[in-house]
């Protein structure tokens, strides 16, 4: 029977000195290039010097140490260095750049990323888990080495945790188990899962942690006992038939264990899967013939039998699983696999990250890609590299992004957001005030998409405000509320002056001034009959055009009214109805077009469309505030538009350019064609394909014999419109089409 290098479990020993460390790292990497971790390790030492730990060592021994374990994982030089590294930067005056400048880029983006990692602020609960995992996969870039070197970060830490305050053990062990752990499950690294998860609970459940440890002692000869007995029936079974062989047996760790004792409410002693066999083999079908074997000697329990290896874990996960009934009747649960199985179940992602003797892992393209290659699946087929990185973002990130604030904390948006969104999450005025932002120290403006990792901070000026525009930049809801927020704030501002003008200048009419009607009983009454609570909501709404001036004063003074013009009929003046009548036109008129349209970001403005342009869905608008007729709606083309009081003009824009109105629109369009029998039938059928009704069509013949032909005709929006100018401009002898503005 050969034994194997690749054990499950890691070596405890601490490292003591540079020796102790290079001499680990030459047992896997017989030239490693020594000089390269000596100076790491001198530099880090000159950076820490005088730092001491809370168990007296110099800090030196935690790098050192954290070194020890990756080297431990047999991992490559770079990795070492990076650990020797790793506290570098936030906790000693060296910068980036002096890292960067010493030790180049790889190392020192991964003691960047590191970095990042040490930064951030968890969320200890359960639910948060996937998040944080995800965060720290972020943080880490595109390169896992950074979480590998951030694990054993946390290993030796929790090593050596005895040195710290009691409250302290047990929040840093429970976040250890929430974050840490699960990392170190979803990269596969079971040796530093099991490991981290026992010190976990010796720090996080003390009394639970001392008392199964006893339970397990005494029934530990035992165990001994009965292992050897199911290695020699194994061992008797399989003959000489195989050679390299090695069958594993030992108790399960205690963590799991005590999670079955929860899961299941049962003591220690009821526990049948306490013991957990293994039968490693060199090839894959000497597995299922091993299987074979063991399903001859023991008979198996139905519905415990998994093929991981026909059907790996995401985490690449291969071996086979089964349970059967052992010696003296005792449920046995047996994993057989091959070395090379065995290998990526204990060490996962750091297997791939190993120093292999044919070389350094050192294509750039390899690097990145491979991390994502084993999160996701490493039997994963992959055409080209996008295709792959698109599937995994979607997978792993589900379209999120995440990115660091100046401090280092982690904020999740969805993608495509902006340094806008960015900011309205701070606060919302840092959004009001946001004029761009620097992404990774470069000044990029509002519109710029932030990407995954990216550090963004927030550029304000005391003069910026939003515009409806920034609707259209950000993506987040909480961004969008906030604009329209204020632009709807400024909107009724901009309102409630032009509706103390209109007022005024209705008032004026009659010779009387505004200020004395809209107080008093009048007003009161007013108010009270349109369901409006304030004084300048009355103005407000006749400045968006929801109330008429003229109805206004028929209604404050009719008096003047009366002496001045025409008296309201009698018919108005005994119609109790009256008020109704006028909401409930004014609102029919909504219902027609509003919704079509919104004004300045709101869509219950009153909006009529100008006779003389016939805008349709998709046309460039600009609306103007007409005298008690709410807002006219022109194309921006419209000559007409120009002679408006500039004053008086909103930006107008439709709701969903490309719907089909629900009521179409009357179009004029002019043909200049040849004078040839059979052409018009040729265009109405061009209509006809478009579905559009012909009103009126009206042709005239030149002397030159051009026939010049006007349609009227119902269009729904801009698209079927220029869809038609296209099909009567391909009719073989039109000369040119034209969308006519005025009648
Ligand atoms: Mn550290």
């Amino acid at each position: 029977m050969a034994h194997f290098a690749a054990g499950d479990r890691l070596s405890d020993k601490n490292l003591r000195s540079l020796e102790d460390l290079t001499q680990r790292v030459l047992t896997y990497f017989p030239n490693a290039d020594l000089n390269a971790i000596e100076k790491a390790y001198l530099f880090s030492e000159r950076m820490h010097e005088g730092q001491i730990r809370r168990s007296g060592e110099p800090y030196i021994s935690h790098p050192l140490n954290v070194a020890g374990i990756l080297a431990d994982l047999h991992l490559d030089i770079d990795s070492i260095i990076t650990a020797l590294l790793h506290d570098t930067i936030e906790d000693t005056h060296a910068t980036a750049e002096d890292i960067r400048r010493e030790f180049g880029d790889t190392v020192a983006a991964l003691v960047d990323g590191v970095t990042k990692i040490s930064k951030m602020q968890f969320k200890t609960s359960n639910e948060r888990q996937g998040e944080n995992i995800r965060k720290m996969i972020v943080a880490m870039g595109k390169d896992v080495r950074v979480i590998l070197v951030k694990l054993a970060d946390r290993l030796h830490n929790m090593r050596t945790l005895d040195h710290m305050q009691y409250e302290k053990q047990a929040r840093i062990a429970l976040e250890t188990l929430e974050i840490y752990c699960p990392l170190a499950s979803r990269m596969g690294i079971s040796a530093l899962k099991i490991e981290l998860e026992d010190l976990a609970f010796r720090f996080y459940r003390p009394e639970m942690f001392y008392e199964l440890t006893q339970l397990v002692q005494k029934t530990e000869k035992e165990h001994t006992q009965y292992i050897d007995e199911v290695k020699r029936l194994i061992v008797k079974e399989l003959h000489s038939g195989f050679r390299d062989i090695e069958i594993q047996g030992r108790s399960k760790h205690l963590w799991s264990i005590y999670r079955k004792m929860q899961a299941r409410s049962i003591d220690y002693n009821q526990v049948y899967d306490v013991l957990a066999f293994r039968v490693i083999v060199e090839t894959l079908p000497q597995c299922y013939e091993v299987l074979g074997h063991i399903h001859a000697l023991w008979k198996p329990i139905p519905g415990r039998f998994k093929d991981f290896i026909a059907m790996p874990k995401t985490n690449n996960y291969r071996s086979l699983h089964t349970t059967v009934i052992g010696p003296g009747g005792d449920r046995i649960e047996i994993q057989i696999r091959t070395k090379e199985m065995h290998l990526i179940a204990e060490r996962g992602v750091a297997a791939h990250w190993r120093y292999k003797e044919r070389g350094r892992i050192n294509d750039e393209t390899a690097q990145k890609f491979e991390w994502l290659k084993d999160l996701v699946s490493w039997n994963q087929q992959v055409r080209n590299s996008d295709e792959f990185l698109d599937t995994v973002k979607t997978d792993l990130f589900e379209s999120e992004i995440y990115v660091f604030t100046p401090k280092g904390d982690v904020r999740e948006f969805p993608e495509g957001s902006t340094p806008l969104d960015f900011a309205y999450s701070i606060h919302s005025d840092v959004g009001n005030h946001c004029v761009g932002a620097r992404i990774n120290g470069r000044m990029v403006p509002l519109k710029h998409q932030m990407q995954n990792g990216d550090t963004i901070e927030i550029v304000t000026s005391n003069t910026q405000q939003p515009s409806k525009d920034w609707l259209k930049i950000c993506v987040t809801n909480r961004a969008k509320s906030r604009i329209r927020v204020f632009v709807k704030e400024e909107q009724r501002k901009r309102s409630l002056l032009l509706g103390k003008e209109l007022m005024d200048r209705e008032f004026r009419k009659y010779g009387a001034s505004a200020t004395k009607y809209l107080k008093g009983e009048a007003m009161e009454r007013f108010k009270k009959d349109f369901g409006i609570h304030d004084d300048d909501e009355v103005l407000v709404r006749v400045g968006y055009g929801k109330l008429e001036p003229r109805n206004v004063i028929e209604r404050l003074a009719p008096d003047l009214v009366a002496a001045q013009t025409k008296q309201p009929t009698s018919e108005e003046k005994r119609d109790p109805n009256f008020i109704q009548k006028v909401f409930k036109s004014a609102a029919q008129k909504m219902k027609k077009s509003g919704s079509l349209i919104s004004v300045g970001g709101m869509d219950d403005v009153l909006v009529y469309f100008a006779k003389c342009c016939t805008p349709i869905p998709g046309d460039p608008i600009v609306g103007f505030i007409t005298r008690g007729r709410g807002v006219t709606v022109h194309r921006s083309d419209c000559r007409k538009a120009f002679e408006f009081d500039q004053l008086r003009r909103v930006d107008v824009e439709w709701n969903n350019p490309n719907a089909d109105q629900q009521q179409e629109r009357s179009v004029r369009i002019q043909v200049i064609s040849q004078d040839i029998p059979g052409l018009l039938k040729m265009m109405s059928e061009a209509f006809a394909l478009e579905g559009m009704n012909i009103a009126n069509a009206n042709i005239r013949t030149t002397r030159d014999k051009k026939a010049i032909s006007t349609f009227e005709v119902g269009v729904k929006n801009l698209s079927q419109l220029n869809q038609v100018i296209l099909h009567l401009q391909k009719i073989k002898g039109v000369i040119g089409v034209t969308r006519q503005t005025s009648s």
